[in-house]
């Protein structure tokens, strides 16, 4: 009966020291925060340097809390953090804000669409999954958000698209998934598909040829114009602070948020609606109808 003591033993001589709670320091956006006991609160947060966290920030909710606005949603802050090795609540020590991004505040449309990224953030990432390419893209986002006067739904579908493209699976819209040809060189008004499993487009010349097998590929998929194609090619493309320039119409710019809600959700399988998109949804009609 060696064997046991043996692997006990074992199981000893491995077992790792007690670790203590380390403080650290990373710049991070709050992405929502809830009530926590009397006066606390448990924010989570995305930061540069440890993707989303959450931590509580005690007394946050006393009159005279230290924190004073830093734990709002959208909040860009530098955060100093108690940091509990293997734990998924830390504590927080302090949070300063670095910018609160004024504007978006105060126009309804610019903070629905603040909120939105923020949310879906929260929805997609996991806890304590390092992309300092995603926090970054939510900074500058907010930032863009913060300083345009217009096309504020064009920064929330760059932000979608890019976000896919920093997680690993963004769409391919520079040539066709079948035949290969570079699918600028269409008409606008021209007809494609978009795969969404495969997030790639198969172009017009391809939808003529004969069907499977042999001919074309399954059209499965969702018809669009090439116009939709290259407005998503330039929101994914493009320099952010470029992106409330770019025009199009309404139903090309319906058509790329269904797209892209699709397709996340392929990725997402549990992504629900945003509530801050239906909060502000019944706003819009409850302002539009007087
Ligand atoms: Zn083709």
């Amino acid at each position: 009966m060696n064997a046991p003591s043996t692997s006990f033993g074992v199981i000893r001589s491995m077992s790792v020291p007690r670790l203590r709670e380390m403080i650290t320091k990373t710049a991070a956006i709050v992405l929502k925060s809830m009530k926590f006991r009397d006066t606390s609160k448990i924010v989570t947060f995305y930061s540069r340097t440890f993707g989303k966290l959450k931590a509580v920030a005690k007394g946050a909710r006393e009159t005279k809390s230290k924190f004073g606005a830093a734990l709002e949603p959208m909040s860009l802050v530098s955060l100093v953090l108690y940091k509990k090795p293997n734990k998924d609540l830390h504590l927080i020590s302090q949070c300063d804000i670095l910018d609160q991004y004024k504007n978006v505040h105060v126009a309804m449309e610019r903070m629905s669409v603040g909120l939105a990224m923020v949310e879906l953030l929260e929805r997609v990432t996991h806890d304590e999954e390092e992309n300092s390419a995603l926090f970054s893209l939510v900074v500058d986002c907010l930032g863009v958000l913060d300083k345009s006067d217009k096309n504020f739904q064009s920064i929330l579908l760059a932000f979608e698209v890019q976000m896919a493209s920093r997680l690993g699976f963004g769409p391919s819209l520079e040539t066709c998934l079948s035949c290969g040809t570079t699918l600028g060189r269409f008409d606008r008004k021209a007809v494609g598909v978009f795969k969404i499993p495969q997030g790639a487009v198969v172009c017009p010349e391809c939808l003529q040829l004969p069907p499977l097998p042999g001919g074309r590929m399954s059209i499965e998929g969702r018809k669009s114009s090439m116009e939709v194609f290259r407005v998503l090619r330039s929101f994914q493309e493009k320099r952010l602070e470029l992106i409330p320039s770019i025009e199009y119409d309404d139903a090309t710019g319906n058509e790329i948020d269904e797209t892209l809600r699709l397709y996340l959700r392929h990725h997402f399988e549990d992504l629900k609606p945003l509530k801050s998109t239906e909060v502000f949804q019944k706003l819009f009609e409850e302002v539009k109808g007087g």
